[in-house]
Protein backbone atom coordinates (compact mmCIF):
# COMPACT_ATOMS: atom_id res chain seq x y z
CA UNK A 1 0.00 0.00 0.00
CA UNK A 2 1.99 3.38 -1.63
CA UNK A 3 -0.69 5.49 0.25
CA UNK A 4 -1.33 6.68 3.45
CA UNK A 5 -4.40 4.13 4.47
CA UNK A 6 -7.62 6.21 5.27
CA UNK A 7 -10.02 4.53 7.51
CA UNK A 8 -13.29 6.17 7.77
CA UNK A 9 -16.16 5.03 10.39
CA UNK A 10 -19.48 5.19 9.07
CA UNK A 11 -22.33 5.85 11.89
CA UNK A 12 -24.69 5.73 9.74
CA UNK A 13 -28.04 6.61 11.45
CA UNK A 14 -26.31 5.50 14.69
CA UNK A 15 -24.84 7.74 17.30
CA UNK A 16 -25.96 10.13 20.76
CA UNK A 17 -23.97 12.69 22.82
CA UNK A 18 -22.98 9.87 24.95
CA UNK A 19 -21.31 7.68 21.89
CA UNK A 20 -19.04 11.22 21.64
CA UNK A 21 -17.02 9.46 24.37
CA UNK A 22 -15.99 6.51 21.85
CA UNK A 23 -15.48 9.27 19.66
CA UNK A 24 -12.64 11.19 22.03
CA UNK A 25 -11.10 7.13 22.79
CA UNK A 26 -10.61 6.82 19.09
CA UNK A 27 -9.12 10.29 19.06
CA UNK A 28 -6.96 9.72 21.80
CA UNK A 29 -5.94 6.14 20.23
CA UNK A 30 -5.11 7.53 16.99
CA UNK A 31 -2.05 9.26 18.06
CA UNK A 32 -0.42 5.67 18.19
CA UNK A 33 -0.95 5.46 14.44
CA UNK A 34 -0.01 8.42 12.11
CA UNK A 35 0.43 6.22 9.38
CA UNK A 36 -2.96 5.77 8.96
CA UNK A 37 -5.88 8.32 8.48
CA UNK A 38 -8.91 7.98 10.04
CA UNK A 39 -12.41 9.93 10.44
CA UNK A 40 -15.39 9.19 11.73
CA UNK A 41 -19.05 10.24 10.11
CA UNK A 42 -21.84 10.51 12.47
CA UNK A 43 -25.38 11.40 11.51
CA UNK A 44 -25.55 15.22 11.32
CA UNK A 45 -26.48 16.46 14.45
CA UNK A 46 -23.09 14.88 16.12
CA UNK A 47 -21.37 16.68 13.07
CA UNK A 48 -20.21 19.34 15.27
CA UNK A 49 -20.10 18.24 18.42
CA UNK A 50 -17.97 15.20 17.17
CA UNK A 51 -15.45 17.83 15.44
CA UNK A 52 -15.58 19.53 18.72
CA UNK A 53 -14.52 16.71 20.62
CA UNK A 54 -11.58 15.68 18.47
CA UNK A 55 -8.57 16.95 17.41
CA UNK A 56 -6.37 13.82 15.55
CA UNK A 57 -9.09 12.43 13.45
CA UNK A 58 -11.29 13.58 10.51
CA UNK A 59 -14.89 14.65 10.62
CA UNK A 60 -17.43 14.35 7.93
CA UNK A 61 -20.99 13.62 7.20
CA UNK A 62 -22.73 11.07 5.38
CA UNK A 63 -24.47 13.21 2.41
CA UNK A 64 -25.33 17.08 1.28
CA UNK A 65 -27.50 18.87 -0.70
CA UNK A 66 -26.55 19.86 -4.30
CA UNK A 67 -27.37 23.47 -3.74
CA UNK A 68 -25.51 25.77 -1.55
CA UNK A 69 -28.81 26.93 0.28
CA UNK A 70 -32.59 27.36 -0.40
CA UNK A 71 -36.45 25.52 0.15
CA UNK A 72 -34.90 22.01 0.75
CA UNK A 73 -36.36 21.00 3.88
CA UNK A 74 -34.56 18.80 5.68
CA UNK A 75 -31.45 19.34 3.69
CA UNK A 76 -28.10 19.95 4.59
CA UNK A 77 -25.74 21.89 2.28
CA UNK A 78 -22.08 21.40 1.82
CA UNK A 79 -21.14 24.48 2.49
CA UNK A 80 -22.91 23.85 5.92
CA UNK A 81 -20.88 21.14 6.37
CA UNK A 82 -17.22 22.81 5.94
CA UNK A 83 -18.66 25.69 8.06
CA UNK A 84 -19.36 23.49 11.51
CA UNK A 85 -15.98 22.08 10.86
CA UNK A 86 -16.36 18.69 8.52
CA UNK A 87 -13.50 17.73 6.22
CA UNK A 88 -15.38 15.20 4.10
CA UNK A 89 -18.28 13.76 2.70
CA UNK A 90 -19.96 10.36 2.08
CA UNK A 91 -21.86 10.43 -1.13
CA UNK A 92 -23.76 7.74 -2.99
CA UNK A 93 -23.66 4.72 -0.13
CA UNK A 94 -25.86 2.31 -0.90
CA UNK A 95 -28.54 2.63 1.65
CA UNK A 96 -28.91 6.39 0.25
CA UNK A 97 -29.46 4.60 -3.39
CA UNK A 98 -31.65 2.12 -1.99
CA UNK A 99 -33.91 4.78 0.53
CA UNK A 100 -33.80 7.97 -1.69
CA UNK A 101 -33.95 6.51 -5.16
CA UNK A 102 -29.94 8.17 -5.80
CA UNK A 103 -28.61 7.88 -9.14
CA UNK A 104 -25.22 8.78 -10.31
CA UNK A 105 -25.74 11.72 -11.68
CA UNK A 106 -27.20 13.31 -8.71
CA UNK A 107 -24.24 11.98 -7.16
CA UNK A 108 -21.76 13.02 -9.05
CA UNK A 109 -23.57 16.75 -8.48
CA UNK A 110 -23.42 16.52 -4.63
CA UNK A 111 -19.68 15.94 -5.18
CA UNK A 112 -19.52 18.89 -7.34
CA UNK A 113 -21.34 20.56 -4.66
CA UNK A 114 -18.78 19.55 -2.13
CA UNK A 115 -16.03 19.48 -3.50
CA UNK A 116 -16.90 23.31 -4.41
CA UNK A 117 -17.48 23.91 -0.71
CA UNK A 118 -13.46 22.40 -0.15
CA UNK A 119 -14.45 18.97 1.26
CA UNK A 120 -12.90 16.11 0.59
CA UNK A 121 -15.19 13.21 -1.08
CA UNK A 122 -15.99 9.69 -0.54
CA UNK A 123 -17.97 8.18 -3.43
CA UNK A 124 -19.66 4.94 -2.84
CA UNK A 125 -20.22 2.60 -5.40
CA UNK A 126 -20.77 -1.35 -5.43
CA UNK A 127 -23.09 -4.47 -6.93
CA UNK A 128 -25.91 -6.37 -5.56
CA UNK A 129 -25.93 -10.04 -5.24
CA UNK A 130 -28.05 -10.68 -8.33
CA UNK A 131 -25.72 -8.28 -10.53
CA UNK A 132 -22.97 -10.16 -9.52
CA UNK A 133 -24.22 -13.92 -10.32
CA UNK A 134 -24.98 -12.68 -13.08
CA UNK A 135 -21.71 -11.83 -13.86
CA UNK A 136 -22.54 -7.92 -14.21
CA UNK A 137 -20.17 -6.89 -11.02
CA UNK A 138 -17.66 -5.06 -12.82
CA UNK A 139 -19.82 -3.41 -15.90
CA UNK A 140 -22.18 -2.39 -12.80
CA UNK A 141 -19.31 -0.46 -10.60
CA UNK A 142 -17.76 0.97 -13.86
CA UNK A 143 -20.89 2.35 -14.91
CA UNK A 144 -21.54 3.58 -11.42
CA UNK A 145 -18.11 5.48 -11.18
CA UNK A 146 -18.35 6.85 -14.88
CA UNK A 147 -21.52 8.20 -13.84
CA UNK A 148 -20.83 9.60 -10.00
CA UNK A 149 -17.01 10.98 -9.99
CA UNK A 150 -16.86 14.41 -11.80
CA UNK A 151 -14.50 14.38 -14.44
CA UNK A 152 -13.62 18.10 -14.35
CA UNK A 153 -11.95 17.87 -11.25
CA UNK A 154 -8.45 17.18 -11.60
CA UNK A 155 -7.16 19.95 -9.15
CA UNK A 156 -9.47 17.99 -5.95
CA UNK A 157 -7.80 14.90 -7.14
CA UNK A 158 -3.63 16.52 -7.13
CA UNK A 159 -4.98 17.51 -3.90
CA UNK A 160 -5.85 14.18 -2.61
CA UNK A 161 -9.40 15.32 -2.00
CA UNK A 162 -11.22 12.70 -3.81
CA UNK A 163 -11.63 9.18 -2.79
CA UNK A 164 -13.89 6.00 -3.70
CA UNK A 165 -15.35 3.19 -1.68
CA UNK A 166 -16.10 -0.21 -3.45
CA UNK A 167 -19.08 -1.76 -1.10
CA UNK A 168 -20.40 -4.61 -2.76
CA UNK A 169 -23.70 -4.30 -1.40
CA UNK A 170 -24.33 -7.78 -0.59
CA UNK A 171 -21.68 -7.16 2.13
CA UNK A 172 -22.73 -4.18 3.80
CA UNK A 173 -24.14 -5.29 7.28
CA UNK A 174 -24.18 -8.52 6.50
CA UNK A 175 -21.00 -10.38 7.85
CA UNK A 176 -20.39 -11.68 4.28
CA UNK A 177 -17.00 -10.58 3.00
CA UNK A 178 -15.61 -10.42 -0.78
CA UNK A 179 -13.10 -12.45 -1.19
CA UNK A 180 -9.96 -10.98 -1.47
CA UNK A 181 -9.34 -11.68 -5.51
CA UNK A 182 -12.31 -10.32 -6.06
CA UNK A 183 -11.61 -7.39 -3.85
CA UNK A 184 -8.47 -6.72 -6.13
CA UNK A 185 -10.30 -7.08 -9.62
CA UNK A 186 -12.63 -5.02 -8.49
CA UNK A 187 -10.59 -2.45 -7.44
CA UNK A 188 -8.06 -2.64 -10.47
CA UNK A 189 -11.38 -1.52 -12.16
CA UNK A 190 -12.05 0.86 -10.34
CA UNK A 191 -8.62 2.20 -10.90
CA UNK A 192 -8.53 1.50 -14.62
CA UNK A 193 -11.92 3.64 -15.19
CA UNK A 194 -10.20 6.27 -12.63
CA UNK A 195 -7.46 6.53 -15.10
CA UNK A 196 -9.68 7.29 -17.74
CA UNK A 197 -10.94 9.75 -16.43
CA UNK A 198 -7.94 12.06 -14.62
CA UNK A 199 -4.78 10.20 -16.16
CA UNK A 200 -2.29 10.36 -13.79
CA UNK A 201 -3.18 11.75 -11.05
CA UNK A 202 -5.83 8.87 -10.75
CA UNK A 203 -3.06 7.25 -8.43
CA UNK A 204 -3.91 10.57 -5.82
CA UNK A 205 -7.40 8.42 -5.39
CA UNK A 206 -7.62 6.09 -2.16
CA UNK A 207 -10.17 3.30 -2.91
CA UNK A 208 -11.08 1.95 -0.08
CA UNK A 209 -12.98 -1.51 0.25
CA UNK A 210 -16.00 -1.41 2.42
CA UNK A 211 -18.67 -4.23 3.50
CA UNK A 212 -18.04 -6.08 6.91
CA UNK A 213 -14.74 -4.88 7.54
CA UNK A 214 -13.98 -6.05 11.71
CA UNK A 215 -11.00 -6.56 13.48
CA UNK A 216 -10.28 -10.47 12.02
CA UNK A 217 -10.22 -9.47 8.60
CA UNK A 218 -9.00 -6.22 7.81
CA UNK A 219 -5.39 -7.36 7.80
CA UNK A 220 -6.24 -9.39 4.57
CA UNK A 221 -8.28 -7.05 2.93
CA UNK A 222 -6.49 -3.77 3.61
CA UNK A 223 -3.02 -5.55 2.93
CA UNK A 224 -4.61 -6.73 -0.89
CA UNK A 225 -3.17 -4.77 -3.97
CA UNK A 226 -5.12 -1.67 -4.81
CA UNK A 227 -6.66 -1.05 -1.27
CA UNK A 228 -6.44 2.31 0.27
CA UNK A 229 -8.40 1.87 2.78
CA UNK A 230 -11.90 0.42 4.52
CA UNK A 231 -15.18 2.16 4.86
CA UNK A 232 -16.55 1.10 8.34
CA UNK A 233 -20.12 0.66 9.42
CA UNK A 234 -21.02 -1.70 12.26
CA UNK A 235 -17.75 -1.81 13.28
CA UNK A 236 -16.61 2.00 13.92
CA UNK A 237 -19.41 2.29 16.61
CA UNK A 238 -17.02 0.96 19.48
CA UNK A 239 -13.37 1.75 20.09
CA UNK A 240 -12.96 -1.83 21.07
CA UNK A 241 -14.27 -2.85 17.54
CA UNK A 242 -12.67 -0.11 15.15
CA UNK A 243 -9.42 -0.14 16.80
CA UNK A 244 -8.25 -3.35 15.44
CA UNK A 245 -9.06 -2.29 11.84
CA UNK A 246 -6.57 0.73 12.13
CA UNK A 247 -3.99 -1.11 14.15
CA UNK A 248 -4.13 -3.21 10.64
CA UNK A 249 -4.21 -0.45 8.36
CA UNK A 250 -0.74 0.55 10.22
CA UNK A 251 0.50 -2.83 9.58
CA UNK A 252 -0.86 -4.41 7.18
CA UNK A 253 -0.47 -8.27 5.91
CA UNK A 254 2.11 -8.67 3.44
C1 LIG B 1 -20.87 0.87 5.37
O1 LIG B 1 -21.72 1.38 6.07
O2 LIG B 1 -20.41 1.50 4.43
C2 LIG B 1 -20.45 -0.49 5.68
C3 LIG B 1 -19.50 -1.03 4.95
O3 LIG B 1 -21.08 -1.15 6.70
P1 LIG B 1 -20.60 -2.50 7.44
O4 LIG B 1 -19.14 -2.32 7.75
O5 LIG B 1 -21.46 -2.59 8.65
O6 LIG B 1 -20.81 -3.62 6.47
Amino acid sequence: MTQRPYIVGNWKMNGSRAMLAEARAIDRAAQRYPDVEIALAPPFPFVGPLREAVTAIGVGGQDCHTATKGAHTGDVSAPMLADIGADFVILGHSERRRDHGEKDALVRAKAEAALAAGLGVIICVGETLDERDAGKAEAVVDRQVKGSVPPGESAAVAAGRLAVAYEPVWAIGTGRVAAVEDVIAMHAAVRARLVAIFGEEADKVRILYGGSVNGENAAGLLGAEGVGGALVGGASLTTDAFLPIVAAASQPAD
